[in-house]
């Protein structure tokens, strides 16, 4: 049997900063866990580009798309912010999505017990809150077609397309539903068949997947400004929420704060079956560079930490392994174990990223 194979994009500003933790992790399975990965590692964003002159080189894409799973950390910067539009660090993380066909972006909002007063709500209202949106991630207005300003009469018109085809609803319906299975078995899914067309055949599709394949499993629908109110109202009435591009950006980063702190949050890209079953997969932080703590030591790793659990559940099916890792986490934030961005003014002195790191691993070694 041969391992299964990960490769690492650092990036830039705190990437290779908060990847340095998520190696130590990766260490220790390897050591204790008696699970070992064959890691590739190679450059993504302004890191690229200075070497390539590009942020995401061939080479790169086709290690990324043989592998069993993607790692990455950040990119971008201000010393790449004059660049042409064409080779902005950005662009190479749009394209590895794009060209691996990520179509079901998953993003866990999930509130540690120890960080619920970071939330702008009330405690009780996020503590232990458990959410995943999955939020379409390669179709619908950001990519329809016709676009674009043209002019009519004597004004500019700006012009975009809702535009989804049943096959690509259906296929990230799956994706949620598969997804309840392992959680709490719910999905509510959240468009405006109220006023759009595109949201009519988003709700009957989503409905005949359901009924079709997945009727074990709780089905809802909602409006999303609805969705949105609800969200902010009584976060943990949802498990699973599936919707379109445009609303999951939305209701992914209002719910994303309902928890606190960037430094905190995973996600996944995942997209069709490979040969071997597993799902192309890009796992990152929601977080970008953060050129304004890089190199200090200050970033919190859990977020690009918490995206290697992600992995371990989605990719390899070590959802044991996951658990333990979100767990080790928990246990040091109950600890009191923080980084800067998890303190309040007068808390104490800040762990650094590598303290954070290495209080996992002892969290995770007295797991055993
Ligand atoms: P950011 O997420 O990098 O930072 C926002 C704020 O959160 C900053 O104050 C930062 O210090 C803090 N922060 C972020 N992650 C943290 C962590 N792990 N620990 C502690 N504090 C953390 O967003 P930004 O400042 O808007 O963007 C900076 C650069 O990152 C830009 O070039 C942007 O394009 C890029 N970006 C990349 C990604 C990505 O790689 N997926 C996502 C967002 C932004």
């Amino acid at each position: 049997m041969t391992n299964p194979s990960l490769l690492i994009l650092a990036g830039d500003g705190i990437g290779p900063e908060v990847m340095t933790e998520v190696r130590k992790v990766i260490a220790w399975l390897g050591d204790k866990r008696d699970l070992t990965f064959d890691v590739t590692e190679d450059l993504v964003g302004g890191a690229a580009y200075d070497v390539h002159g590009t942020p995401l080189a061939d080479e790169t894409l086709e290690k990324a798309q043989a592998a069993d799973a993607v790692l990455l950390g950040a990119v971008g910067g201000p010393k790449y912010d004059t660049l042409d539009f064409s080779v902005k660090p950005e662009r190479g993380l749009l394209k590895l999505r794009k060209e691996m066909d990520l179509f079901a972006n998953l993003r866990p909002a999930q509130c540690f017990d120890a960080l619920a007063d970071f939330s702008s709500l009330k405690r009780d209202v996020v503590a232990g809150l458990d959410v995943m949106i999955v939020r379409e991630l390669t179709s619908g207005i950001y990519f329809g077609e016709p676009r674009g300003i043209t002019t009519e009469g004597n004004e500019r018109v700006g012009i975009n397309t809702q535009r989804y085809t049943e096959s690509e609803i259906d296929r990230v319906a799956r994706s949620a539903f598969e997804l309840a299975r392992r959680r709490d078995n719910k999905v509510c899914s959240m468009e405006k068949a109220n006023v759009m067309e595109s949201g009519i055949l988003w709700r009957e599709v989503v409905q005949e997947v359901h009924d079709k394949d997945y009727p074990d499993v709780e089905l809802s629908h909602m409006y999303a400004d609805a969705g949105a109110m609800q969200l902010v109202r009584a976060p943990k009435q949802f498990d699973v929420i599936v919707t379109d591009n445009l609303f999951g950006d939305l209701l992914s980063d209002a719910a994303a704060m309902l928890t606190g702190s960037l430094g905190m949050l995973p996600s996944a890209s995942l997209g069709a079956p490979m040969e071997n079953g597993r799902p192309k997969a890009l796992y990152e932080p929601v977080h970008g560079s953060a050129p304004d703590i890089a190199g200090e030591g200050k970033a919190n790793p859990c977020a690009c930490i918490l995206s290697l659990a992600m992995a371990l559940r989605y990719s390899f099916d070590e959802g044991d392994e996951a658990t333990r890792i979100e767990t080790a986490v928990e246990k040091v934030l109950a600890d009191g174990v923080r980084t800067a961005d998890l303190m309040q003014s007068g808390d104490g002195t800040p762990a650094t990223t590598s303290e954070m790191g290495d209080a996992v691993i002892a969290a995770l070694e007295a797991s055993l």
